[in-house]
C-alpha cells in the first residue's frame, strides 16, 4: 500500500466532510460487510419532542410532568431535555441518579420518583401491569414511552416522538446497493425500534441493548466472521465505535463518541455513511 495514495484519500474525505483519523483507517475498512447504525441521534434526528402525557390513577397530567421534569433536570439524556422543555416549572430534586439505558431517579417533595423504562420501574418494585397496554399501543406507532412512578406507584406515561432523518432511507438503500447488511442497534424497545427500522428499510434490529452491552453486540458480529462498521453519536456508543472494525461518529455527537471513532462525519446527511465506505473502498482499489 502506498501511503501517498491513502493520504490523497484522507484529503479527499476532508473535502466531503468525512474526517478520517489516519491512512490506516482506510485499510481496516477492507471487507466490511455489515453496517450497524445506532437509532437515536444517528438514524433519527435525536431531537425528541414530548407529544403526550398520559396520567394514570388519580394524578393529573400537570403533576406527572412536574415530577418527571424535576428528576430529568439532572439528566443529560435527550429524553430529559424534551421533558424539561415541556414543563412550565418544576421543584428541585435531591439525590439525582442516572440509570444508564434505563432512566433516572431522584427525591422530589419527599417522594421517591422514577422516570424510565417500565422494566426499570419493575426492578424497583413498582407494579407496572396496569400501564402495559397503553405502553404497547404508543410504542407500536414508533414512539418512545417512558413511565413515571412516585413511591412505588405508576402515576403516568410520557410519549416522545423522534423523527427519522430525511436522508436515512436513501442512505440505507445506498448501503444495500453496496451489498452491505444493515442493523439497527438501540437501547430503545423492540416495538419502537422495529417501526423505525421498517420506515427506513433497515433489515436487522437489535433492541433493548443496554449501553454496556452495545460493544458486545459488535464483538459478537466480529466473532461470527463479519467485518463491521458502526455509526453512532452518543456516550453510549463510544465503546461500540471502538470495538468495530471501523467506527463512524456522526458530527453532532458527544466528545467521547468523536474520540472513540476512526472517522468523523461532519455532514448531518446520513448518506455520508455510504459515502465514507465507498471512499475507503475506492482508495484501497487504487493502491492494489
Ligand atoms: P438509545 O440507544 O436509543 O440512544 P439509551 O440507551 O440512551 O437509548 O436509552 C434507552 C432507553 O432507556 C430509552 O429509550 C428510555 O426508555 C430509557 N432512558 C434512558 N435514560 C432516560 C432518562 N433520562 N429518562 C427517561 N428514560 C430514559
Ligand atoms: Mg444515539
Amino acid at each position: 500500500a502506498t501511503p501517498t495514495a491513502l493520504m490523497v484519500s484522507v484529503g479527499r474525505g476532508a473535502q466531503l466532510g468525512i474526517l478520517i483519523k489516519g491512512p490506516e483507517v482506510l485499510e481496516s475498512s477492507k471487507g466490511i460487510d455489515t453496517v450497524v447504525l445506532d437509532k437515536t441521534g444517528t438514524v433519527t434526528t435525536g431531537e425528541l419532542t414530548l407529544t403526550e402525557v398520559l396520567p394514570l390513577a388519580e394524578f393529573s397530567a400537570d403533576e406527572v410532568l412536574r415530577l418527571a421534569a424535576a428528576v430529568e433536570a439532572g439528566s443529560e439524556h435527550p429524553i430529559a431535555a424534551a421533558v424539561v422543555a415541556k414543563a412550565d416549572a418544576h421543584p428541585k430534586a435531591d439525590g439525582f441518579a442516572a440509570l444508564p439505558g434505563l432512566g433516572a431517579k431522584a427525591t422530589v417533595d419527599g417522594h421517591a420518583v422514577l422516570v424510565g423504562r417500565a422494566r426499570m420501574l419493575a426492578e424497583h418494585d413498582v407494579p407496572v401491569e396496569t400501564a402495559t397496554e397503553a405502553i404497547t399501543k404508543a410504542e407500536s406507532a414508533g414512539a418512545t414511552v417512558v413511565a413515571v412512578a412516585r413511591d412505588r406507584e405508576v402515576i403516568g406515561l410520557l410519549v416522545l416522538a423522534d423523527e427519522v432523518k430525511p436522508s436515512a432511507k436513501a442512505a440505507v438503500a445506498e448501503l444495500h446497493r453496496l451489498g452491505l447488511r444493515t442493523m439497527l442497534l438501540t437501547g430503545d424497545n423492540e416495538i419502537t425500534a422495529r417501526a423505525v427500522a421498517d420506515e427506513v428499510g433497515i433489515t436487522d434490529v437489535r433492541a433493548g441493548v443496554l449501553p454496556a452491552d452495545k460493544a458486545g453486540v459488535i464483538a459478537e458480529l466480529r466473532e461470527g466472521g463479519h467485518r463491521v462498521a458502526m455509526a453512532g453519536d452518543g456516550i453510549n456508543d463510544a465503546p461500540a465505535l471502538a470495538t468495530a472494525d471501523v467506527g463512524l461518529a456522526v458530527g453532532s455527537g458527544t466528545d467521547i463518541a468523536l474520540r472513540s471513532a476512526d472517522i468523523i462525519l461532519v455532514r448531518e446527511d446520513l448518506r455520508v455513511v455510504p459515502d465514507a465506505i465507498m471512499l475507503a473502498h475506492r482508495s484501497l482499489r487504487t493502491i492494489q
